[in-house]
């Protein structure tokens, strides 16, 4: 069915041990939009992330993914499914250089050998920075090349789903515009995007279609981020 959602997460509860973090947490992405997780510190939203992901068990919920239920599956089943994650602090091997760091990305996402230089050189249109930086060490780009870096090896396995952690955390405005724009563009071709963010501002000066507020392992606002002013949210945000 044309409309039905990529990505349908429903009541997901997810804990450590006793401690339950997420509570019935429920959410849709849909194909060309991307839906902003806000809430502060500690609200949930890398334990959510990582439940929807398979990094972490449910303790109660359901994933679906391009209408298969993935519940029981483990991460690494659901990369070729096509859902990809970007895990908070722009997580790449420094000591490698950019093309190193992609063609990992490529190997871990089973694309053929063969495959390998016309991936490559997909990636590099796409970041043109990348292509030109390709054998410096990922450690000598800045911190917004890196978080680009860690995109673009997401990217590798053709993801429908893209789930990203922070990717403005600790990035100069200057930098985080950039990321945002790559975003927008994967968007645009169609993806669906959960983005974990902050800056609540920026969340609604445009990149967001939907706002979900998580507070204290809850879900307390969900709606089009047209329907939402900065005010509204931090009221989801800090109303406790
Ligand atoms: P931040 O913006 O700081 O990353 P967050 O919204 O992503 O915050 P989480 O990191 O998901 O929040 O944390 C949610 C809750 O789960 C917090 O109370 C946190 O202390 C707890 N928590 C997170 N990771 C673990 C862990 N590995 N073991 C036990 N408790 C954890």
């Amino acid at each position: 069915h044309v409309d039905a959602p990529e990505l349908e997460v429903d009541s997901v509860s997810v804990a450590y041990g006793d401690l339950v973090a997420v509570w019935d947490a429920s959410l849709e992405l849909r194909a060309g939009s991307i839906t902003a997780l806000v809430g502060r510190n500690g609200a949930g939203k890398t334990t959510l992330i990582s439940g929807v992901c398979g990094l972490l068990p449910l303790r109660s919920g359901s994933v679906r993914l391009l209408g298969e239920d993935v519940t029981e599956v483990p991460p690494w089943g659901r990369v070729p499914r096509g859902m990809s994650a970007v895990q908070e602090g722009k997580r790449v091997f420094r000591d490698l250089t950019v093309r190193e760091n992609l063609l990992l990305g490529l190997r871990g996402n089973r694309v053929k050998r063969a495959q390998f230089d016309s991936a490559l050189a997909e990636l590099y249109d796409r970041f043109p920075i990348l292509g030109e930086r390709r054998d410096q060490r990922a450690a000598d780009l800045s911190g917004g090349q890196q978080q680009m870096l860690a995109i673009g090896t997401a990217l590798a396995s053709r993801p429908k789903v893209l789930l990203v952690d922070e990717p403005s955390s600790g990035l100069a405005p200057v930098f985080v515009d950039v990321v945002f724009e790559c975003l927008e563009r994967l968007r645009d071709e169609g993806m669906a995007i959960l983005l974990v963010e902050q800056l609540v501002e920026e969340v609604l000066g445009g990149i967001a279609d939907e706002v979900i507020v998580l507070e204290r392992g809850r879900v307390t606002l969900r709606d089009a981020a047209a329907n939402l002013s900065v005010d509204d949210v931090a009221r989801g945000i800090y109303s406790s």
